[in-house]
């Protein structure tokens, strides 16, 4: 039993909010409940938990043990190099980097790497997820001695011949209490290669937050995760195929799509296919008019990364055309056109911090102070509404705080009017999940 005592719900002031069997079961002024555990919010606002609609809890895991080796923190060779050379120990001696770009030193190959770091295995993730890159003992330890290094798409494989990459619930739980301190109560895993055995690892483990997975055929529930590539689409027949076999199943269907290649290519199947309540495009990083017009007669829902803006945004200042700079990781649009939007950071694609993401939403500034795509900011409290709507419906209205509902909540230090002109991780104050406190700060 939990009794917040003055806090500040959905606008009105001086409210005590009580909680018990994992449930808020009242909600009004002076309270008493003698066996309840109080916690005096002193005015804070009291805001459904959040819920990140796109993470990957058990890669976000593994990252916390990884090198970094992309901007920016490590920009040239000779950083790379070093950073490579002062990985600490780990437990089967591999140097496991991640976030790298190409800006650093090109695209890496096993003769680059072996001239950085030959006495240990190497393996190096880019930042799009997509590839990895290995020196020679690395390739080696894998029975891969013919490659060039550049492993793209592979991994499934890798996971296969190195085991899973975290096999230490420690490390997950760990990320799961980082995340409770940013106020997060849920997450949904998009993790394409998720299956019922990954399934049955998580139910193992003491986390923070609910779970909803999305994944593969073999999940047989939830969402069906696709891929996408540009440059290795999947036969548009078999592609309609597995769209169709997931909407006989009752599941939707969620599709990476990137560019806008990928996204025309997934709306045009599903105009063939037929769309379900809950089809999802993550990322949709790149829309221009007349796509986001079909977007909407397909009927779909966006799950996007605000972040990225903030994270990459210089990156995408020299890599993107001016014309293409107004399309990208697009919001109010999105809104305008009641294209329903949910938020997620991508964690550990980007970092996991919902109000970074929150708050590259309201300012769409890169690291440099530049502004990506003016017309698309959003209001704080749209913002805010992208994590606090139900896992089910990412951007659908944001869950509500009233007796019976869940007891997933997210107490900032100070009241609404005050919080939003900063949206900080900062502000943070409590996390509770299911009526138990997974945070205090
Ligand atoms: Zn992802």
């Amino acid at each position: 039993m939990l009794l917040i005592r003055d806090t500040e719900v959905e606008g009105y002031r001086g409210l005590d909010v009580f909680c018990d069997g994992g449930k808020i079961r009242d909600i009004g002024k002076n309270l008493v409940r003698p066996n309840a555990e109080i916690f005096e919010a002193d005015g804070g606002a009291l805001l459904p938990g959040l819920h990140d609609h796109h993470a990957h809890l058990f890669a976000l895991a593994a990252v916390r043990r990884s090198v970094r080796c992309g901007p920016p923190e490590v920009v040239d060779d000779e950083m790379l190099t070093s950073v490579l050379r002062n990985a600490g120990d780990s437990a089967d001696s591999w140097i496991r980097g991640i976030g790298y770009h190409e800006s650093v030193a090109g695209m890496l190959d096993r003769h680059t790497l072996d001239a950085m770091v030959s006495d240990r295995p190497i393996r190096i993730q880019h930042r799009s997820g997509k590839m990895w890159f290995m020196n020679s003992i690395a390739l080696q330890a894998v029975g891969m001695n013919e490659s060039n290094g550049q492993l793209f798409r592979k991994d499934d494989w890798i996971r296969e011949r190195l085991g899973p990459e975290v096999d230490h619930s420690a490390d997950v739980a760990a990320a799961s209490r980082l995340l409770a301190s940013y106020g997060v109560t849920g997450i949904t895993d998009a993790t394409a290669s998720n299956d019922a055995d990954v399934e049955r690892a998580w139910s193992d483990i003491d986390i923070s937050q609910r779970v909803r997975l999305m994944g593969n055929e073999d999940l047989g529930h939830g969402a069906l995760k696709i891929m996408l590539d540009d440059y290795a689409l999947p036969e548009i027949d078999e592609f309609q195929q597995r769209i169709g076999a997931a909407h006989e199943c009752g599941r939707p269907v969620a599709v990476h799509c990137v560019t806008r290649t990928e996204l025309v290519y997934t709306l045009s199947a599903l105009m063939e296919v037929g769309s379900l309540s809950g089809d999802r495009i993550e990322h949709a990083s790149v829309v221009d008019e007349s796509t986001l017009d079909l977007m909407q007669r397909v009927g779909v829902w966006v799950v996007t990364q605000p972040n990225f803006l903030a994270e990459r945004g210089n990156q995408y200042l020299e890599d993107v055309g001016a014309q293409q700079l107004e399309f990208l990781y697009r919001a109010k649009s999105f809104l305008d056109v009641g294209i329903p939007l949910g938020g997620g950071t991508d964690a550990p694609f980007g970092g996991a911090d919902p109000w970074a993401a929150m708050h590259a939403a309201i300012h769409r500034k890169t690291q440099s102070g530049e502004v990506i795509g003016e017309q698309e900011k959003l209001a704080p409290e749209q913002a805010l509404a992208m994590f606090t709507s139900s896992a089910e419906t990412p951007g659908g209205p944001p869950r509500r705080i009233t007796p019976g509902q869940a007891a997933d909540l997210c107490l900032l230090a100070k009241p609404w009017s005050e919080a939003r002109g900063r949206i900080s991780k900062d502000d943070v104050a409590m996390t509770v999940m299911a009526g138990t406190i997974t945070y205090r700060r």
